[in-house]
């Protein structure tokens, strides 16, 4: 009999683990998206993708320095598992030396790795997975940095920090040519290329020298981006680690403007809701949806649900303190429930695949 119950409880045991760990992890960040902002978009939209998920948590954002975060450290802690100083890409606070991140370890398992974001891609969420600097202004470090890393699938904006000084388009001082790093890979420099481009093994899509559009002047959306990057991943059988960056959520909130905010909402929202709809079909992908800190100390004062209204207040023009919301989907996604640390997302992740 005894037997039979530690038989019993291995099988169990064995077969939990199989079910909770996931081939797939695709990590969705509004960088700047704090309950309220949500709030306001569910408010404004009537609906969102966010409604679908079961599981939902909270995450303490501060740094190893300072109470409040900024996107260097929270995108270290979420890519790493660690907490770091305020603009440390995924760089520890004693040493400085490389924390090895959630992206490095994929690519280890043989899995395919992908970065999208709607600022450039040498930004500070999105470098934190595929660099390792000092600090988050050394954008051509950055750009050398990702162009060496492997990464499979790069979609975003900044390429001047990947063309040589001789280009006119080029921000680079040194004689490093980012670019030319990336081997057997397909490139394109705007949307109507990127488009057209069918199954290739690597992408790099540097859709503009600066940062992409805000949303709304955008002409093409994080999703179709998102879609896109999950089409050239997704075929891979030992599977793969997307990250997608809400990128301009923040610079809403640092601006308090509420259209932008909207706009940038719904853009973000709807890359969650092809990432669901990818998961769902899937079975055996994670989606992690998450903040790096809140921006704006935005709050509800008055709205109405049947006009679709918010009206809203800022209490600064900088990021908060205040716990993100962390919603998860998918084989492991009870991992990120309840009330955590940032690097619970980063640690958890990690923890699966190392
Ligand atoms: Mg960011
Ligand atoms: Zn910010």
């Amino acid at each position: 009999m005894k037997y039979i119950i530690y038989l019993t409880t291995w099988l169990l045991s064995v077969q939990l683990s199989f079910a909770e760990t996931p081939k797939n992890i695709i990590l969705l960040i509004g960088d700047g998206m704090g309950l309220t902002q949500i709030t306001a978009a569910r408010t404004a939209l009537g609906q969102l993708a966010m409604d679908r998920f079961k599981i939902g948590g909270l995450a303490l954002t501060h740094s190893s320095d300072k109470y409040v975060t900024d996107s260097a450290a929270g995108a270290t802690a979420m890519a790493t598992g660690y907490k770091s100083y305020n603009g440390a890409i995924s760089v520890d606070p004693e040493n400085q030396q490389p924390l090895k991140t959630i992206l490095e370890y994929a690519e280890e398992k043989g899995k395919k790795t992908g970065l999208v974001a709607t600022s450039t891609i040498t930004h500070a969420t999105p470098a934190c997975f595929a660099a390792h600097v000092k600090k988050r202004n050394q954008y051509n470090d950055i750009a050398l940095g990702m162009s060496k890393s492997g990464v499979d699938v790069l979609i975003g904006g900044g390429r001047s920090y990947f063309l040589a000084k001789a280009d006119t388009n080029s921000k680079r001082t040194d004689e490093e040519m980012p670019l030319k790093n990336f081997k057997e890979c397909t490139f394109a420099y705007d949307y109507s290329t990127l488009s057209k481009i069918g199954q290739t093994d690597r992408l790099v899509a540097l859709l503009e020298l600066e940062h992409l559009p805000p949303a709304h002047e955008r002409t093409y959306s994080l999703s179709a981006l998102t879609q896109k990057a999950l089409s050239l991943l997704s075929p891979d059988e030992d599977g793969f680690f997307l990250m997608v960056e809400g990128s301009q959520i923040d610079w809403a909130g640092h601006r308090n403007n509420k259209e932008y905010l909207l706009s940038e909402m719904r853009d973000f929202d709807d890359a969650i809701g092809v990432a669901l709809d990818f998961a769902e079909e899937n079975g055996k992908t994670l989606i992690i949806v998450t903040a790096d800190h809140e921006t704006g100390g935005m709050s509800l004062v008055d709205g109405s649900l049947e006009k679709k209204e918010v009206e809203l207040q800022f209490a600064t023009g900088s990021h908060t303190a205040v716990m993100v919301p962390v919603f998860s989907f998918g084989p492991g996604a009870e991992s990120f429930g309840g009330i955590q640390q940032n690097t619970n997302i980063g640690e958890s992740m990690i923890n699966f695949w190392k």
